[in-house]
């Protein structure tokens, strides 16, 4: 009996597994065609000076609606777009939407603003990284200086290559961000070594502000150690009067988060930005 009642145990789960998987390949092949079908695109997040309230700059985030699953959120397609090597072409496509948006903003009312794109670790260590943001910067003629790359703490796992390839964006003008700082596995050698402009403290600590006395304490300590290391801080999700005040007393440079707005459509950015007073 126990025999059979484990076999049909296993046959439960095994089941369960299977209809996960069917759905992860149905994505997957969904995904595929989500290029071709112009489903992507970007939305744009504002990103404030929080010691003047000036604009600085956008965060590019990425969408996907399909008409028969509707609006995916990044965090269910991204994983599946790097596990099948589709974030390389889907990386290629932000980064040209990206800089051709910023090259369309050239008549803005805030003068250089900067463009934040993510960037995947695999699609990081892609042979044809560089040379087609290169590319790209080319033939958009945008100012390579606006260009913010957003990269994890998972970049550092390739410690040798890393290095080398910060210094041709550094070479390149391009700005770099160490993006969801904190959750990683961080190293401090890397902070040291790394050439890189901002650390963007990521908004699980951001949110427990007024909450919890430690995310504070490890807010005020991310802030001041970037700032010994020369970094600007970028603190996302802030969503409330209170969050803002504790991260300006902190004098972190650059806030993000839906107190501000939420990732908003190129054309209703232009609209916010018209109505934004400085
Ligand atoms: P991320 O880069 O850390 O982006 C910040 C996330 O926080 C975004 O989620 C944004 O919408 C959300 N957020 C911003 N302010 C607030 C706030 O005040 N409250 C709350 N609750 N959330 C806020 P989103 O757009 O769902 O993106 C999730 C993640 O997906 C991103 O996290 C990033 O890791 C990844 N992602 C998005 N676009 C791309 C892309 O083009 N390429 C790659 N490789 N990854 C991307
Ligand atoms: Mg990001
Ligand atoms: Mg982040
Ligand atoms: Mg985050």
């Amino acid at each position: 009996f126990s025999k059979r009642h484990g076999r049909n145990h296993f046959t439960l789960y095994q089941d369960v597994a299977d209809e996960i998987d069917n759905q992860l390949l149905k994505t997957e092949l969904l995904l595929k065609n989500a290029l071709q079908k112009e489903e992507l695109f970007l939305a744009y997040q504002p990103q404030i000076d929080i010691s003047d309230y000036s604009v600085y700059g956008v965060e590019a985030l990425l969408r996907w609606e399909n008409e028969e699953i509707g609006l995916v959120p990044p965090s269910h397609f991204i994983p599946i777009a790097e596990d099948s090597g589709l974030i390389i072409e889907i990386g290629k496509w932000v980064i040209e939407t990206a800089c051709r948006q910023l090259a369309d903003w050239k008549d803005l009312r805030v003068r250089d603003v900067k463009m934040s794109v993510n960037v995947s670790t695999y699609q990081f260590y892609h042979i044809d990284f560089i040379p087609h943001l290169q590319e790209t910067i080319r033939t958009t003629g945008i100012d390579p200086s606006q260009l913010v790359l957003e990269i994890t703490e998972s970049i550092a796992s390739n410690a040798g290559t890393v290095i080398d390839q910060l210094k041709k964006l550094k070479e390149m003008k391009v700005k770099v961000s160490i993006d969801d700082f904190g959750t990683g596995y961080s190293s401090l050698k890397y902070l040291k070594d790394f050439p890189i402009d901002h650390l963007k403290i990521d908004k699980s600590f951001v949110q427990e502000i007024g909450e919890d006395e430690k995310s504070e304490d490890i807010v005020s300590s991310i802030i001041t150690l970037a700032r010994n290391l020369g970094f600007q801080t970028i603190a996302e999700g802030a969503e409330t009067e209170q969050h803002i005040q504790f991260l300006k007393n902190q004098k972190c440079d650059l806030v993000q988060g839906y107190y501000f707005s939420k990732p908003l459509y190129s054309k209703t950015f232009k609209c916010w930005l018209s109505n934004w007073n400085i």
